[in-house]
């Protein structure tokens, strides 16, 4: 059995385990859709018991989970690759960056974690069906952790999301409901659905194991860095929930005695969906009214996560920034032409504010800084296309293969 109970983020009361589903029953009465969420719970674990018993030399990460491995579904993910990237960080005048490349996860994105957590939750409660709202990755990866689960995906999606997500979730085999609306319209739907017809709600923040379940980014940074807390931690943020959990896992260890500081978080927001940015920067919190931007994981007017992701990063002693899709396609041309790595336009977002660390003053040179690379470049093809040229064909002749090198010279150094 797992020890740990639930505490509520905004009155502080807990809840045993089965007491509570989503929100904190008091508080989250006051919600409305249309606002951040209000008593978002968050999971207390026995800290005296963790420190006993964790070794580095053989992790049981079991400790700091909150379901247990036989409920799991048979769905690899998460053990996703760290490494250096000198060049990218040399691009940005930074001498120590590295990537936490999640958009290796079997969907293509982090959200991978937080759906293999709630299915396994859904395994221990004996429900059959799972019910997300989506911009697109938690839809495509809830459907596709439901197909390797035996389990029945619903999932309401705005029209507008990149084709290659509709198509995954389909071929997942999901229910999918497009919806003529916002993402914040899908959310209100799935939450109104729910309470009709039941099924368990993943929705991000307001099912408290989807922040349990992005905090393994975290644990797994810390493990892969040689047991070292990184200076500094770069997160693309929509609705708040992967900075959240980032800081669970950093927050977690703490508790546990297993480190002593925490790493400062640097929140990311597209220039027009920035509540959360404003609400860090203001301490007064407002809806984005249009978050139009190119990355689409990242287009959110009501950030479900807010107030928590706000604490994350004022507790951490981090600070935020906003990028303009400009920028953004920019950081997706750098990260991909410096290492190797094809990421989609919100985690580009986090490579792009890597231009903007060392101008904010907030950073020096040789911290290690280490991006979070969330979702798959694959997964938005037609965004990308505004940052290439596709090159005219060659005739299949002499003349045309002459003409090769004339074209890698145009190309310069690489
Ligand atoms: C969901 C998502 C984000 C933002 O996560 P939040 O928890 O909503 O802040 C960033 N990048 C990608 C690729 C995502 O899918
Ligand atoms: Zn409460």
């Amino acid at each position: 059995m797992v020890k740990f109970a639930y505490r509520c983020s905004t009155c502080g009361k807990r809840y045993g385990r089965d007491e509570v589903r989503y929100l904190c029953p008091e508080c989250g009465r006051s919600y409305r859709p249309g606002m951040p969420l209000r008593g978002v719970l968050t999971a207390e674990f026995d800290y005296r018991s963790i420190r006993r018993k964790f070794r580095r030399t053989r992790p049981d990460w079991g400790l700091f989970c909150a379901v247990e491995p036989r409920f799991f579904p048979p769905f690899e993910m998460g053990a996703t690759p760290f490494f250096r990237s000198a060049a990218l960080g040399g691009a940005f005048g930074l001498g120590d960056v590295w990537i936490k490349n999640d958009a290796l996860n079997p969907s293509g994105s982090l959200k991978d974690r937080a759906s293999f957590l709630v299915a396994a939750e859904a395994n221990r409660l004996g429900e059959g069906t799972i019910v997300t709202a989506s911009t697109g990755n938690a839809a495509s990866s809830l459907a596709a952790v439901c197909a390797a689960g035996g389990k029945r995906a619903v999932i309401f999606v705005p029209q507008s999301a990149p084709k290659a997500k509709l198509v995954q979730m389909l071929l997942y085999g999901a229910l999918v409901v497009p919806v003529r609306g916002t993402y914040d319209d899908a959310f209100r739907l799935s939450l109104e659905y729910t309470a009709r017809h039941g099924g368990l709600n993943r929705n991000t923040g307001y099912h408290p194991l989807t922040i349990e379940g992005k905090k393994t980014v975290g644990l797994e940074i810390w493990q892969q860095n040689g047991w070292r807390v990184p200076s500094v931690i770069v997160v693309p943020t929509g609705d708040g929930v992967i900075l959240g959990g980032v800081f669970k896992a950093f927050e977690d260890l703490r508790e546990a005695g297993l480190i002593p500081r925490l790493p400062r978080l640097v929140c990311v927001q597209a220039e027009k969906s920035c509540a959360i940015h404003r609400y860090i920067s203001t301490g007064r919190y407002r809806n984005a009214s249009n978050p139009a931007t190119i990355a689409d994981s990242i287009s959110v007017s009501v950030p479900s996560n807010a107030h928590l992701a706000r604490a994350a990063v004022l507790r951490s002693r981090g600070f935020s920034l906003t990028v303009s899709d400009r920028e953004i396609l920019e950081g997706q041309r750098t990260l991909a032409a410096t290492s190797g790595v094809f990421a989609e336009p919100a985690a580009a977002a986090a490579a792009a504010a890597l231009g903007k660390l060392l101008r904010a003053k907030e950073l020096r040179p040789r911290e290690q800084v280490v991006v979070l690379v969330t979702g798959n470049g694959l997964k938005d093809v037609d965004a990308a296309l505004g940052n290439v040229r596709i090159p005219a064909a060659i005739a299949p002749t002499e003349a045309g293969l002459e003409s090769v090198a004339g074209r890698l010279a145009e190309k310069g150094p690489p």
